[in-house]
């Protein structure tokens, strides 16, 4: 092959490499393309792969961001810091309500009612969507579904075998 000649010529190691670059650049879009196809999404946290149609398996957080739910407890806080206010609230309302749909979450508003921390499987502190954290509703009223604390604790229980 005489264009293969030509290029060892001038710098082997270099064009060898960027051919090996390439070519494997290449295989990781045909492997994401296949994914793709057979429905299967990485967590963009840990990145491993998860099939999207598994019910609670992984959470839109927008932005093309897909974070599976094991993850969840790792990513959220560090997320919440990367976002603004209104950013957080309204991603925080799709979290509960994706945990609530898809995990079971049940949210509390009484911290002293919590499951025994070795009951949880996931513990959440998020800001009481009714009263959007200020703790009162119409005015002065205490909001009820916090109890006046502008948070409750999202929680969701290990399953019993
Ligand atoms: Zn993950
Ligand atoms: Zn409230």
């Amino acid at each position: 092959m005489p264009d293969q000649a030509e290029r060892s010529s001038e710098s082997p190691s270099s064009s060898t490499t960027d051919e090996a670059v390439n070519r494997q650049q290449f295989e990781l879009d045909r492997l994401k393309e296949a994914f793709d196809l057979l429905g299967v999404n990485a967590c963009h946290w840990c990145h491993k792969y998860y099939r999207r149609a598994e019910p609670g398996a992984l959470f839109d957080a927008g932005g093309g961001k897909l974070v599976c739910y094991a993850c969840i407890p790792q990513w959220w806080p560090q997320c919440c810091a990367q976002l603004t206010t209104k950013e957080r609230e309204d991603l925080e309302g799709k979290l509960v309500f994706w945990l609530k749909a898809s995990h079971n979450a049940e949210v509390f508003k009484d911290p002293a009612k919590l499951p025994d921390s070795s009951q949880q499987e996931l513990h959440l502190v998020a800001k009481c969507l009714e009263c959007r954290g200020t703790g009162k509703s119409l005015g002065d009223d205490t909001c009820r579904f916090c109890m006046g604390r502008g948070t409750v604790w999202v929680i969701v229980s290990r399953k019993h075998a």
